[in-house]
C-alpha cells in the first residue's frame, strides 16, 4: 500500500489568509499545508480519506487519475467541501464513486450534498458528482483489505479514524476511548492530529498527541492537521525518534496484509 499525505494542514490551510507571522511567510515549502487528506493507492485501486476544499489543486498536484471510493472521517467543512471536485472521475469512470461514513456523517453529507447521491441522479441536469453513500461503524470489506472505523473524540463529537492492516488514520480528535486504543496496537504507521503546542478543546496539542503515540508505540508516527504555529523543521527536531511531522505530498509505501 502506498500512502500520500495530499494535505497536513488545520482548517485554515498554512498559509492562514491575512497573516505575516513567520510559518505562513516561511520560504520551507513543507510549511504550505493544504487541509488534511490522505491518498492511499492498494490492490490497484485509489482510495481517498476526506475531500478538503483543496481537492481539486490536491489532485492535480498528485496526479491522481482515477478515484475508486472515499473514506470520510467527519462531515466539518474542512473534511468534505471539496467532494463537489470528484465529478471528473465520475465522467470518466462513468460510475458512481462508492463513499463511507458514519451515520452522523452521512447524514449530514446527504444533507449537504443532496443532488450527488447517486439516488437522486435522475434529478440531474448537468455536470454532478455522483456518490454511493453506504452508513458504516463495523469493519467492513473494500477491495479485498479489512477497514477498521476506529471512533474518536473531536471534542464533544463522535467521529471516525481508519484502520488498514497496520495503517492507522486517526485526524481531528481530542481523545480516544480504552476500546479505540486497543484498536490501534500494534500498528506499521500511525497518522495522528496534532495541532499547534498549545491545548485546544477539539485537538490534541504536540504533548498530548506524542504522549498517545508513545503509549500505543507504532512502528512510525506522523503528525498531521497542523496549524500554523508550528514550523516543520523545529518541530522535526524536537519530536522524539520514530514521531515525523507530515507535510504535504509525502509517501510512504508499506506492506498491508489484510
Ligand atoms: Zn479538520
Ligand atoms: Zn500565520
Ligand atoms: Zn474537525
Amino acid at each position: 500500500m502506498k500512502i500520500t499525505f495530499l494535505g497536513t494542514g488545520t482548517s485554515t490551510g498554512v498559509p492562514a489568509v491575512v497573516c505575516d507571522c513567520p510559518v505562513c511567510k516561511s520560504d520551507d515549502p513543507r510549511d504550505k499545508r493544504f487541509r488534511s487528506s490522505v491518498w492511499l493507492s492498494f490492490a490497484g485501486r485509489s482510495v481517498l480519506i476526506d475531500t478538503t476544499p483543496d481537492l481539486r489543486s490536491q489532485v492535480l498536484n498528485n496526479n491522481i487519475r482515477r478515484l475508486d471510493a472515499i473514506l470520510f472521517t467527519h462531515a466539518h467543512a474542512d473534511h468534505i467541501f471539496g467532494l463537489d471536485d470528484i465529478r471528473r472521475f465520475c465522467m470518466l469512470q462513468k460510475a458512481a464513486v462508492p463513499c463511507y461514513a458514519d451515520p452522523q456523517c452521512a447524514a449530514d453529507i446527504r444533507r449537504v450534498f443532496s443532488y450527488a447521491l447517486v439516488e437522486n441522479a435522475h434529478l440531474q441536469k448537468s455536470f454532478c458528482p455522483l456518490i454511493d453513500l453506504h452508513d458504516i461503524d463495523e469493519p467492513f470489506d473494500l477491495f479485498g483489505q479489512t477497514i477498521q472505523p476506529i471512533p474518536l473524540r473531536h471534542s464533544a463529537e463522535r467521529i471516525l479514524g481508519y484502520r488498514l492492516g497496520g495503517f492507522a488514520y486517526c485526524t481531528d480528535c481530542s481523545a480516544i476511548e480504552p476500546e479505540s486504543l486497543a484498536g490501534l496496537r500494534g500498528l506499521e504507521v500511525l497518522v495522528l492530529g496534532a495541532l499547534r503546542p498549545r491545548p485546544h478543546p477539539a485537538h490534541f496539542s504536540i504533548e498530548q498527541a506524542v504522549k498517545v503515540i508513545e503509549g500505543l508505540a507504532p512502528k512510525r508516527a506522523f503528525l498531521t492537521h497542523l496549524g500554523h504555529s508550528v514550523r516543520h523543521e523545529q518541530l522535526s527536531m524536537e519530536l522524539p525518534e520514530g514521531i515525523e511531522v507530515a507535510h504535504d505530498g509525502l509517501s510512504i509505501d508499506m506492506d498491508c496484509p489484510a
